[in-house]
Order: structure tokens, then C-alpha cells, then sequence
């Protein structure tokens, strides 16, 4: 038995009628221009899984509860990024390992029922509501941890290391009192995770308003293979209080003060002057983008357009989860462009040094975008998806009958997925599949636990 796509997107182009079969979690052979056998599973248009390269699962279940104007004290300013913040902490102090366990599992089934299939989860959320250490402190992580196995997605864990409140090492708050690790503690910490079968473990300094110049080379240090993630560049009073602590804009002074290199994802970088984008170009590390968080919490445009015809690496991540889309993140990335720049298909052709497939002088948007969003899986350690011999058989298939896809082939396909609403039908993940119709498998039952987590926290 074995898969039948209608058309298939493969590493040199789409090919129509393309039989795959698996092998132990990999694709085994791949066939174009193939007749289906009888037994096999006939599906529409498909791809490889796309990496989300930036999450913070528990949010998911604070989505929508940010959104009313007024909650604020009179004389304290607009709602912001930062009384955001205060609703996250909020949400954050009723969390238990049962509670996270619940929320991620509802937000990995979503993430792979858009056709994310690996998850870059930058976890924080570390002790209990009193900010003492759990008996064991790796209690929160393996929550997530078992979220990602109850639904199949590939997690690449990056702990966070947070110790203070703003630049210069300044005292943490009370709110912040469940991320809380020193040097040693944090150590520990990734010791009693390095050894989680089929999880790929980095490292996360939160920011560098949150972490010492001193406590950013101990963290990274830590990580000698794996993956480093900061948040970065997120919000202009974080581009000014930097240039009071340093002098330096907050990308200009990590690139000159940490080995930044394609380990690296610097999450946002939304602030960014034209000299600094380039240098993240040359250092070939991955620029997290978080389109619909960015403009959920109103951060800014990140200069895309330039910064993929410099080269620059990007992926997407679903960041706060207050949507969970990995084509409405790419819809959103190229929009804000057009809307910034004032012009059409701005994302167009860029990545084409990342494929090696022969432009035939049209340029998909649609397929640009996907394509550089696959280089995001360098930011999970991971190689990048695809439907070759050998790779992990993480699948995406649209619905073959939608009419958004109706007389559609080839990059059209990727188009009508991201901009068209062409819906996603069925996800594999390691030669596991996961979603049939659009919905995960597990849905059901993720959707009771949740529903129920929810009525008691918000009671
Ligand atoms: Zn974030």
C-alpha cells in the first residue's frame, strides 16, 4: 500500500500522478507519472510539512482575551504590546503541568492541521504559580514534551533562560517569578532533558533585556550543536532602552558581543536598520518571523522584502497562537509588504537560490514564500522537509475537490493554499498520518480536555 497524489511537489518541481511509499517513518520510494495500485490512498495536491519555528503553546489558550480596549488604569497609555504582557501573566499564573499539557496539545493538532508538521516551542513557563522550583523541574517541559507525542508533531524544545526584568540586570518581577533560572539551575535543567528520545533540544536566551551579556555566553555555551533562539528587535522601547544600556541598537550589539551564526534564530528582529539586516544576512542565521503575532500586538513590518534578496534566511512561527495558520502566516508576511511598499507579489523569486529549481521566469508567490519558510527547519536542527527518498515523510495534502483549487496546477497550487483559503485535507508526520479531513486525529479528545481546562481557569 502506498500514497497517490494527484500532484506532488518534489525537490526538482510538481510532478502529476506521483506515488509515494513509506518506509519506517521516511519516504521510501517516490514515482512520478505512476498509476495507483488498487490498495493505495488517493489524495489531492501535496507538499512537504512546513516548519513553525516559534511558539509558545500555553498562549493558545489565552487567544481572544486580549482583545478589548480599556482594561487599563486611567493615565497609563494605549493598549500596547506591553498590557498584553499583563494579561499573559495573568493567564500564566493559573497554569499547571496537567493545564499546559492540555493547551499544547489543542495548539500541536491545530499547528498540524495547517500543515506544520515540527514546532519550535520556546518554553518558559518553568515553576510553580509560587516560583518555587517543581519537585522535579523539568515537570512543565515534559508536559510539552507529551503534547507534541499525543499529536505526532516534531518538537524541538529551546528552554528558556530568563533571569531579569530589563537591560543592565535589573530585578525580575513578581510576575516573572515562574521563568526564573540562574546559570546552574538552567544547566540542570537541560541535563535532565538531554536525553528525551526523538526531541531535539537547543537553548533560548529570552532577550537580552532578560539575560546578562555574561549569563548570554554561560547559555549559549550549553549548546554547543543545538539551536539558539532569542526574541530580538520586537518593539521600539526595546530598540531605545538598548541604545541607552550600550549604545548599540539590540542587533547591532548581538552581533557584535555572540557567535551568531546559522544555529542562530533571532525571533522578530521587527526593528532593523538597513546595515544591520544585511549582517544578519551574512551570518546566515534564521530571522523568526511571526506575522499575524507581529500584527496582533502591533510590533512593525520586518524589511522581508530586502532582506531575501540579501540572501537572509527566514521562518515563520505562530509565535502567541492567537491563530494558528501556517498559510495565513505567509499570506500575512507578503501582505504587510505589499501594504509597506505599496506594489504586488513583493516576495516573489527571492528564494529561488534555496530550491535549485529552474525559474521559468514567472515567479510564484506563493511557492516563494514556501519555499523560504522551509528554510526555517535549519532553526529547529532539523534538515529541510521534502519529498524525496530518505526524508522524513512529513506530508501535506490539500483537499482534492475544493473549488479554490479547481484547474489549478503546479506553483498555482501554492498559491491558491496561501492566498485563496484552498484548504489543507491530510497531514502525515514521520510516515504517521495525523489529520484526515482537515481535522486531527486525536481532536476530539484534545478538544474535551481543553474545553474543560478552560471553564475551570475562567470560572
Ligand atoms: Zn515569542
Amino acid at each position: 500500500m502506498a500514497l497517490w497524489f494527484q500532484q506532488a511537489l518534489l525537490t526538482d518541481g510538481w510532478h502529476d500522478h506521483v506515488r509515494i511509499t513509506l518506509e519506517d517513518g521516511r519516504i521510501g520510494t517516490v514515482t512520478p507519472g505512476a498509476a495507483p495500485d488498487p490498495g493505495d490512498e488517493r489524495l489531492g495536491p501535496a507538499f512537504a510539512g512546513l516548519p513553525n519555528v516559534h511558539s509558545h503553546a500555553f498562549q493558545r489558550g489565552m487567544a481572544g482575551l486580549a482583545e478589548q480596549a480599556g482594561a487599563k488604569k486611567p493615565g497609563e497609555g494605549s493598549d500596547s504590546f506591553w498590557t498584553w504582557r499583563e494579561a499573559m501573566y495573568r493567564f500564566v499564573d493559573r497554569l499547571d503541568p496537567e493545564g499546559l499539557h492540555a493547551i499544547a496539545a489543542l495548539a500541536y493538532a491545530e499547528m498540524l492541521e495547517s500543515g506544520f508538521t515540527s514546532v519550535g516551542e520556546f518554553h518558559y513557563l518553568h515553576h510553580a504559580p509560587d516560583g518555587a522550583p517543581y519537585a522535579d523541574p523539568a515537570v512543565m517541559a515534559h508536559a510539552v514534551v507529551q503534547a507534541a507525542r499525543d499529536t505526532g508533531i516534531a518538537l524541538t524544545l529551546l528552554p528558556v533562560f530568563y533571569a531579569h526584568s530589563h537591560f543592565g540586570g535589573a530585578a525580575p518581577s513578581q510576575s516573572q517569578r515562574r521563568f526564573l533560572h540562574d546559570p546552574d539551575s538552567f544547566a540542570r535543567l537541560l541535563d535532565a532533558l538531554s536525553t528525551l528520545d526523538g526531541v531535539t533540544l537547543g537553548v533560548a536566551p529570552h532577550s537580552l533585556r532578560a539575560v546578562t551579556p555574561d549569563e548570554l555566553a554561560a547559555v549559549t555555551a550549553l549548546a554547543p550543536d543545538g539551536p539558539i533562539h532569542i526574541h530580538i528587535a520586537e518593539q521600539s522601547p526595546e530598540v531605545e532602552a538598548c541604545l541607552d544600556w550600550s549604545g548599540q541598537r539590540p542587533v547591532e550589539w548581538l552581533l557584535a558581543h555572540a557567535p551568531v551564526d546559522p544555529r542562530w534564530c533571532l525571533v522578530h528582529a521587527t526593528h532593523v536598520t538597513p546595515a544591520e539586516c544585511a549582517a544578519i544576512a551574512r551570518s546566515g542565521a534564521i530571522v523568526g518571523l511571526c506575522p499575524i503575532t507581529e500584527a496582533n500586538l502591533g510590533d512593525g513590518v520586518f524589511p522581508a522584502r530586502d532582506f531575501l534578496a540579501q540572501g537572509g534566511r527566514i521562518g515563520i512561527g505562530s509565535d502567541s497562537n492567537v491563530e494558528i495558520g501556517a498559510a495565513a502566516e505567509l499570506r500575512l508576511l507578503e501582505y504587510g509588504q505589499r501594504l509597506t511598499h505599496h506594489g504586488r507579489n513583493l516576495l516573489a523569486g527571492a528564494p529561488a537560490q534555496f530550491t535549485g529549481i529552474q525559474s521559468t521566469g514567472v515567479q510564484s508567490t506563493g511557492a516563494s514564500l514556501f519555499h523560504a519558510a522551509q528554510q526555517g527547519a535549519q532553526a529547529l536542527g532539523r534538515p529541510p522537509a521534502r519529498l524525496a527518498p530518505g526524508a522524513p515523510a512529513d506530508i501535506v495534502a490539500l483537499r482534492a475537490d475544493h473549488p479554490a483549487i479547481a484547474a489549478r496546477s503546479g506553483d498555482r497550487l501554492l498559491d491558491s493554499w496561501i492566498f485563496a483559503g484552498a484548504p489543507v485535507d491530510s497531514v502525515w508526520c514521520a510516515g504517521k498520518k495525523r489529520v484526515s479531513a482537515g481535522l486531527h486525529h486525536a481532536r476530539p479528545a484534545i478538544e474535551a480536555r481543553y474545553v474543560a481546562l478552560l471553564k475551570a481557569l475562567l470560572a
